[in-house]
């Protein structure tokens, strides 16, 4: 029988793993940072309605350059931006990967912070790109001298920040991606997939665009918007950037249903955001109740809590999946991170998180 290792497949990618989170039918399933808010039913109604419409011209090729919803993402970001600044695609993985295939590649390299996005190296390895780890300083802070230090050490032609960072929920400051930025001639990607999130008298990597031609900003409809399952993500930069990743993208990459679902998705912004402050509300109690509880969850501006202080996360893991909550096992010792659910699927996962507490869960499973 033909395996992947009787394949002749390119030699840098023998031996690679896919990007795996486990994908279970569970009641509470808290592992990937979903918005777990279903879309408000007018909002559904009214994106039926676009989609109807554009099915009716499906026979033709969507709008290639997507303008009327780059126009909105545009107007939903601000700081100014117009549409000659914004590009999209399916998802923000694939305006990730758009990024390396225009900057990076084979010869090339790429700077990041682990522990980070696990997809970030994986994008990396897929684009022939050379993936560096950087290191960070206590408690996952980037310093800016750290940053530069980093940047001197390794001379990559691309930098990635994530910021909050995932799994870690910690914000990079942005006078470390102002110093990052000042210390290379490359690339500098900020990717924001949780930015909904922070606080709301912070300021995001949008106020630092103005000027600074070679900084890339990534977001996504995927988090806060409830909106994974439709594949939008999206990039503020320099219009140049935008031409740079027109001669890599495939044609017509978005399609028009996907179009018409954004667009519609994006004309309730309010209501599609509306959950965000009780989820920030979630994850606030759950970092409450796991400290009561005798764990060690790190400060998060995010919609997930990283939590330490766990003796055998597999186990934990496990005890938890059988009483019907998934969370994740990101492979940081002693580490396992929950993402903010409803406040039914909060109290499920404290409750269940408690009561494993209880039982002796280790001796357990060792028989
Ligand atoms: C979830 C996540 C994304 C989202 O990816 P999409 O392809 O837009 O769904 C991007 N970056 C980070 C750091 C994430 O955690």
């Amino acid at each position: 029988m033909t395996t992947l290792d009787d394949l002749p497949i390119r030699a840098d990618l023998r031996g690679r793993t896919p990007y795996g989170a486990p994908q279970k039918q569970v009641p509470v399933a808290l592992n990937v940072n979903e918005n777990t808010h279903p879309v408000p039913e007018d909002v559904a109604h009214d994106i039926v309605a676009r989609l109807a419409s554009a099915i009716l011209t499906i026979n033709r090729y969507p709008d290639r350059e997507f303008g009327e919803l780059r126009d909105r993402l545009a107007g939903y970001l601000g700081h100014g931006l117009t549409r000659d600044q914004i590009w999209a695609a399916n998802g923000s993985n694939e305006v990730l990967q758009q990024i390396l295939q225009a900057f990076g590649g084979p010869g090339r390299s790429v700077l990041g912070f682990p522990p980070t996005y696990s997809m970030h190296a994986i994008i990396a390895s897929g684009t022939g790109t050379r993936w560096i780890d950087g290191t960070r300083d206590a408690g996952y802070d980037i310093s800016p001298e750290t940053a530069v230090r980093e940047i001197e050490r390794t001379r990559p032609d691309l930098v990635f920040f994530c910021s909050p960072n995932n799994p870690t929920g910690t914000p990079v400051s942005l006078e470390t991606i102002a110093a990052a930025y000042d210390a290379t001639d490359g690339i500098v990607v900020v990717d924001e997939a949780y930015a909904e999130f922070i606080p709301a008298d912070q300021p995001t990597a949008l106020t630092l665009l103005e000027g600074r031609d070679r900084l890339l900003v990534s977001r996504t409809m995927s988090k806060a918007f409830a909106f994974a399952g439709a594949r939008l993500g999206y990039l503020a930069a320099h219009s140049a950037v935008t031409d740079a990743l027109r001669l890599v993208r495939l044609p017509y990459h978005l399609s028009a249903l996907t179009q018409a679902a954004a667009i519609a998705a994006l004309a309730h912004a309010d209501e599609m955001l509306a959950m965000v402050d009780d989820i920030k509300g979630q994850r606030d109690r759950i970092i409450v109740e796991l400290e009561r509880l005798g764990y060690a969850p790190v400060p998060s501006w995010s919609n997930f809590v990283l939590f330490g202080g766990v003796d055998d996360p597999h186990a934990l893991f496990e005890a938890l999946l059988e009483r019907g909550v998934i969370i994740r096992d990101i492979g940081i010792e002693g580490h396992l991170r929950v993402s903010a659910g409803t406040e039914a699927e909060t109290t499920a996962f404290l409750e269940a998180i408690a009561a494993v507490g209880r039982t002796p869960v280790a001796a357990k499973l060792n028989g």
